[in-house]
This record gives structure tokens, C-alpha cells and sequence, in this order.
């Protein structure tokens, strides 16, 4: 990873995904401080009516709405209300809104496949880049990593863990060489730590999204119930700090208050610590290297009284094992792992299968990976688009038997 030291003052921001958990998370810390960011584009999938609101707090120069069905009610409703936002829509609109001359940081916080061609976008603009868009990165991986450094762009990982372990490595150096010894990815273990195995078939969506800790979106608190999160953050770890899989132990840690640690050769372990709330990450991001309120109070060790580690049990969470192995074997692998669990999971959420069934389906689909010689952006996406097929018609064929 390439990193450049930035003192902004009045940065530019985009944020990709406004509308979300991460982005209005980031316009929270950045509404603390009006001298130091101001809102270049918002950006939402199809809901006009949030995405109005968020504009007329925060006056962006544009409003990009990627369903086009509703633009012409955003639009009326920012005219009525006096406002100069420009709305734009689709693909194009990400890009522009993620690339424009005037951008300085970019937020990538779009759930899922649909916020990499955005993101990319942005790197190869060489905008400094907050990274909470995991997906985008296990799918695009060595492709996404030599952009960074072509471009030499600043990237920041927000997912809490990489940003843990990127303030435990003297600045996000890679991991090999600083003297490490491994990584301790930490993980809740989700609302079903303690549920016997044999209920697992029949837990709702609504359960499995009622994460103890975190408020998140539906998608990723699904992933964090089967830990495919904590798979998908492995191979995060592997592409951001150039480490192997084997020397990534994922630890269990129910409290969420240790975000995740890095083991030296000389016996040290540094842990960063912190409430469970995205603001942390987030404000490090947008301010590093200086630090700035996130509007998160310190811990109280006073109250901290259960501090728990355990290892973590893979019949238990049989997500975690696909993501290991696919850790250790090719890109190819991870683009078509992605695609699945995330067809897996929508169709959970709409209670079409059983969340026992996600880890079924993405291995079905894995099963049919061929590996391709190159990534490019275009055999990324095709390959993309033939698993979330694959998968549909696994869920199709086992529904018929
Ligand atoms: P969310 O579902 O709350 O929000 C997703 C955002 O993406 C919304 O603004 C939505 O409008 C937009 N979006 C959805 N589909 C889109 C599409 N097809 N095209 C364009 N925009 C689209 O999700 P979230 O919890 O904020 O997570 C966002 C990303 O951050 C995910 O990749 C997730 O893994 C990662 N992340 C989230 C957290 C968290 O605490 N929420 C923590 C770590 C990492
Ligand atoms: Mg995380």
C-alpha cells in the first residue's frame, strides 16, 4: 500500500452509498466538522426520498441516484425546496460522482459487486480512497491492489478490523515488512454464537440480523450471523497488508472492543481498542494522519468486565471454512465465492431459503469455478455475472428435488 501523508483543509468528499449504514455514519463525522469537509456527491441505489433529505442537509454539488425510476421525483423535490444539486443516474453517475477533478476523498460505502466499478474508478482517478466496500476488493483483488499503487493513491480500510490492524502497523505498512508475526482477525461471532448448531436451519432473517453489537446493514449482518464477514475480511487482510492466509488467525472476541491485533516477532501483540461504532474507523480515515472527534466516547475499563477469546468453531460457521480455503487457492475463486453468498443471501432475506442453505449454495457454485487466466476488469465481471446464474439455478434445482 501506497501512502501519502494529506493535510486537507475543506476536503471535497464523496460518499458512495450515502444512504447506508457506513455513509450516514460518515455524514455524521463530517457534519462535526463544517471547517474541514464539505459534501462534493451523495450517492443511493433507490431511495429518492432519504437521498432528497441528506441533500438538502449537506448541499452537494450532485445527487446520484443509480435506479433511474424515481429521478424525476428527486428532481422536483430538490427544486422545490431551492436546492442546486445536480441529480445524475446509473453507472455513469457513480463514476462521475466518485471521479470528478474537484473530489478529494471518496467514501466506498455501496454494498456488495455494485460498488466496484465505482471504487475502481475513483482509484484510477487516484482520489484517497476509504474502503468500507470489502466486496469490491475480494472480487477485483490483485487488479484493485496494483491500481492503488499505479495511481499512487492513499487507501484507508474502514472495515473495523483493517483499520485496527492498520493503526496496530505503524501506518498501514505491509505486514512482512514490519516484522510480523501473524494477524488476529477478532470476530463476535454474530447473534448465533451460543444457538445450538441444529437450530440454525430455522433462525429468520430478522434474527440473524439482530447483530449484538454492531448496526449494520441487512447484508452484512447476514454475513456476520454465517461469519462469511470475517471469511471476506481474511482475504481483505491477505490483499491489504500482503500477508498469507496462514498467518491470519481469526480469534473470536463476543465483546467487540478489541477490533483485531498484530503479533511481532519479538512476542509483542498490539491491540487497538474502541466502542463498537463505525464513527471510530470512519473519522480516522477521513483525517488520517491527524485525528479528529468521531463523536464515539473512550472506553470505561471500569465496566469492561467479561473480556472474552475463543477459537472459532467451523461447523459452526461452515462460511469461514469455504473463505479459508478459497483464501489459499485463486482470485477467480473469490469473484465466484462473493457472487454466490451474495445471491445466497438476498434470497434468505427474502426468506426463499434457510440460512443453512447459504453455505450449500456457494459451494455448489465454487464447484463449478473454472479458474481464468487473466483478470481484467471485463473477465472479473463476467465471471461476476456467471456465478450469481450458477447460483440462482443451484437455489432453483434444489428447491425441485
Ligand atoms: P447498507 O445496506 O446499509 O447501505 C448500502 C448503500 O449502498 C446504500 O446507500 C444503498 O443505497 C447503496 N446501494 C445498494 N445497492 C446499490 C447498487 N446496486 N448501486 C448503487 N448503490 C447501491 O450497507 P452498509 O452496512 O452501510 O455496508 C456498506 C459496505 O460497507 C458493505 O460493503 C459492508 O460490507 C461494508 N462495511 C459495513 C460496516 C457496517 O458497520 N455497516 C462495517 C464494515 C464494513
Ligand atoms: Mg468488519
Amino acid at each position: 500500500m501506497i501512502l501519502t501523508a494529506t493535510m486537507h483543509t475543506g476536503s471535497s468528499v464523496t460518499i458512495l452509498g450515502a444512504t447506508g449504514s457506513i455513509g450516514l455514519s460518515t455524514l455524521d463525522v463530517i457534519a462535526r466538522h463544517p471547517d474541514r469537509y464539505r459534501v462534493h456527491a451523495l450517492t443511493a441505489n433507490v431511495n429518492w426520498q432519504q437521498l432528497a433529505e441528506l441533500c438538502l442537509t449537506f448541499n452537494p454539488k450532485f445527487a446520484v441516484l443509480n435506479q433511474p425510476g424515481s429521478v424525476d421525483q428527486l428532481v422536483r423535490r430538490l427544486s422545490e425546496a431551492g436546492s442546486k444539486t445536480q441529480v445524475l443516474t446509473g453507472l455513469a453517475g457513480l463514476c462521475s460522482a466518485a471521479t470528478g477533478e474537484e473530489v478529494d476523498i471518496v467514501m466506498a460505502a455501496i454494498v456488495g459487486g455494485a460498488g466496484l466499478e465505482p471504487t475502481l474508478a475513483a482509484v484510477q482517478a487516484g482520489k484517497k480512497i476509504l474502503l468500507a466496500n470489502k466486496e469490491s476488493l475480494v472480487m477485483s483483488g490483485k487488479l484493485f491492489m496494483d491500481a492503488v499503487k499505479e495511481h499512487e493513491v492513499t487507501l484507508l480500510p474502514i472495515d473495523s478490523e483493517h483499520n485496527a490492524i492498520f493503526q496496530c502497523l505503524a501506518n498501514g505498512s505491509a505486514a512482512h515488512a514490519s516484522g510480523v508475526r501473524k494477524i488476529l482477525l477478532t470476530g463476535s461471532g454474530g447473534p448465533f454464537l451460543r444457538r445450538p448448531i441444529e437450530e440454525l436451519g430455522s433462525v429468520t432473517p430478522e434474527e440473524a440480523c439482530a447483530h449484538p453489537n454492531w448496526e449494520m446493514g441487512r447484508k452484512i449482518s447476514v454475513d456476520s450471523a454465517s461469519m462469511m464477514n470475517k471469511g471476506l475480511e481474511l482475504i481483505e487482510a491477505c490483499l491489504l497488508f500482503s500477508i498469507k492466509p496462514e498467518d491470519v488467525q481469526i480469534v473470536i472476541h463476543p465483546q467487540s472492543i478489541v477490533h483485531s491485533m498484530v503479533e511481532y516477532m519479538d512476542g509483542s501483540t498490539v491491540a487497538q481498542l474502541g466502542n463498537p461504532d463505525m464513527r471510530t474507523p470512519i473519522a480516522h480515515g477521513l483525517a488520517w494522519p491527524e485525528r479528529i472527534d468521531s463523536g464515539v466516547a473512550g472506553l470505561d475499563f471500569a465496566d469492561l468486565k467479561d473480556f472474552q477469546f475463543e477459537q472459532v468453531d467451523l461447523e459452526r460457521y461452515p462460511c469461514l471454512g469455504l473463505c479459508q480455503q478459497v483464501a489459499m487457492s485463486s482470485q477467480s475463486h473469490a469473484i465466484a465465492l462473493n457472487a454466490a453468498n451474495e445471491i445466497a443471501v438476498e434470497h434468505f432475506l427474502d426468506e426463499l431459503i434457510r440460512f443453512t442453505d447459504i453455505p450449500i449454495i456457494i459451494e455448489s457454485v465454487l464447484e463449478q469455478t473454472i479458474s481464468l487466466e487473466d483478470h481484467t476488469i471485463d473477465t472479473i465481471l463476467a465471471l461476476d455475472e456467471a456465478s450469481r446464474i450458477q447460483a440462482r439455478e443451484t437455489i432453483l434445482k434444489r428447491k425441485r428435488k
